[in-house]
């Protein structure tokens, strides 16, 4: 038998801890603690339910777990075998009383994990457990069976685009950093997740991070470079924690340093922290901040792929982006490309919050509607309100209104919409929200987090707030609705990076749909 209590960062801050250690005492006293294995896993992904428990062989999902519970469960289900139903998460019980497994609910029935395939399910903690769910045979592949071009053309048929938010063709830049000339090349992991209400990185990394090292070792094998970087907030302990041990046992078992395989491929892979500037999330600042340097963007081409880290060719992707890697190499650019829509392949995650009831980590199939992301798999809006709009994209991003739930979700459409991908941050916001505030809380964020060095997302930034600030004290014009467009186009042409191009989507996506709530605020009815 076996008890998976979720370790990751939500379940943590709820008391996970406390559960294992009550389980631990509990089974003692019982006498169960030999033929019961207790697991401290990741991220199952319903983080608003916390701590969570699953037991098997039934796969019965304990959720809010308490130290008291616990040795309820101990004792009438592990001892006696009897599931203590009224402890469950509730969608889980029927009317009659049945039990259904997890994967049957709304939540999980539409979700298709791939890049969080073993989260929740392994311990992050044991090499062995990712092993034994065909971990490290897709690195074995390449170096054993693919030539480079083979592992990077794979890449490219299989559409993989970067899950970081810029939505590139991964294949494509390995490619160009294959071609650059150079005796040393870099392999860098962006862990730097920063969008307000995104955790997507951090609980891959928390649940299953020897699936971001191996495709980072795959990565290196394909465009030639010996060494890896991950950058990741220093804000993530438990992600740091997990990374820092599952590297230690990659290099013990000789799956990272040298001769990997008994081949000539030599990788290894260090771990650099950031220190939580938002910005440090652009690629150029990123690498800025590895060599040591103030983490400031500067002028694109020349791209990573030609000069990146330390001046050297570099291929940067995040998290969520090697997590889909190694089964891509095992399965086929063909496996992968049969889910997901025409021009957006595979899978993209999204950390559900706001006004939601299922707070917590879903992956859909790319082109999964806004409403069944949010009305099915996230079960709707609490206490009976309106679901008026998603946000998604983070403080680059924009607002979708509700009317328009029914788009499928994949790059291009978001886009269209005035929002965008983003890293997969979706906030859900319902009828008592003011949208203007909801555009000045991003704008607010984006003033702070400038990084300052050009003029236009410096200062353009502030003077943005500034007009939200006066329309939102009843001090506003029909003309600052003409001068925020006005100045929006600026930055958007102007500024350096994508943090300054971007900061004025909250806003504009705002005005689009929701201009009358600016109106309102102009004259006062606010
Ligand atoms: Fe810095 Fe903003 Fe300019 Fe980017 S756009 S370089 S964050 S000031």
């Amino acid at each position: 038998r076996q008890i998976l209590v979720c370790g990751g960062t939500g379940c943590h801050a709820s008391g996970a801890d406390g559960v294992i250690a009550a389980f631990k005492e509990c089974l003692a006293e019982e006498n169960l603690d030999v033929g019961v294995q207790l697991v401290k896993t990741g991220c199952f992904g319903l983080c608003a339910l916390g701590p969570v428990v699953i037991v098997y062989p039934e796969g019965v999902f304990y959720s809010q777990m308490t130290a008291k519970h616990v040795k309820k469960v101990v004792q009438e289900h592990i001892r006696d075998g009897n599931v203590v139903t009224k402890y469950l998460y509730k969608e889980t019980v029927s009317k009659d009383g049945s039990v259904k497994a997890l994967q049957e609910t709304d939540f999980y029935s539409k979700q298709k994990r791939l890049s969080l395939r073993n989260c929740g399910v392994i311990d992050p903690e044991d090499i062995t457990e990712y092993i034994a769910r065909d971990g490290y045979f897709a690195l074995h592949k390449v170096l054993t069976e693919m030539s480079q071009n083979d592992v990077i053309r794979t890449m490219v048929q299989s559409g993989l685009k970067g899950r970081g938010g810029g939505g590139f063709l991964t294949g494509q830049k390995w490619q160009f950093a294959m071609q650059s000339r150079n005796d040393q090349k870099y392999v860098c992991c962006n862990a730097d997740e920063g969008d307000p209400g995104a955790f997507m990185d951090r609980s891959i990394l928390e649940g299953d991070p020897h699936s971001v090292i191996e495709a980072m070792a795959i990565a290196g094998y394909s465009i030639g470079a010996n060494q890896g970087y991950v950058y990741v907030r220093a804000e993530y302990p438990i992600a740091v924690k997990r990374l820092t041990i599952a590297i230690q046992q990659a290099r013990e078992q000789g799956l990272l340093g040298k001769n990997i395989f008994n081949t000539d491929f030599s990788f290894d892979i260090d771990i650099k922290l950031g220190a939580g500037a938002f910005v440090c999330g652009e690629e150029t600042a990123l690498m800025a901040s590895i060599e040591g340097n103030r983490g400031e963007p500067r002028p694109r081409p020349p791209f990573p792929a030609v000069k990146g880290l330390f001046g050297k060719p570099t291929v940067l992707n995040n998290v969520e982006t090697y997590a889909n890697i190694p089964q891509i190499i095992l399965n086929g650019a063909e496996w992968f490309n049969a889910v997901g829509t025409e021009s957006s392949k595979g899978t993209k995650v999204f950390a559900l919050g706001g006004d939601v009831n299922n707070v917590g980590l879903v992956e859909v199939p790319m082109g999964t509607t806004i409403s069944e992301i949010v009305e099915e798999i996230g079960g709707g809006i609490p206490e009976g309100r309106e679901f008026k709009a998603v946000q998604t994209g983070g403080p680059s991003g924009g607002c979708i209104p509700a009317t328009l739930k029914d788009t499928p979700v994949d790059y291009e459409n978001l886009v269209k919409l005035g929002s965008m991908m983003g890293s997969g941050g979706m906030i859900v916001l319902d009828d008592g929200t003011c949208m203007v505030d909801i555009a000045k809380f991003y704008l607010e964020f984006t003033v702070d987090e400038s990084c300052g060095k050009c003029a236009p997302c410096r200062i353009g930034t502030k003077r943005l707030l500034e007009l939200l600030e006066k329309i939102t004290s009843g001090n506003g014009t029909m003309e600052d609705l003409d001068k925020i467009e006005e100045l929006s186009q600026h930055m958007q042409k102007s500024s350096l990076c994508a943090l300054g191009q971007t900061a004025a989507n909250p806003v504009l996506s705002t005005m689009r749909y929701f201009r009358d709530e600016y109106i309102a605020h102009i004259e006062e009815k606010y």
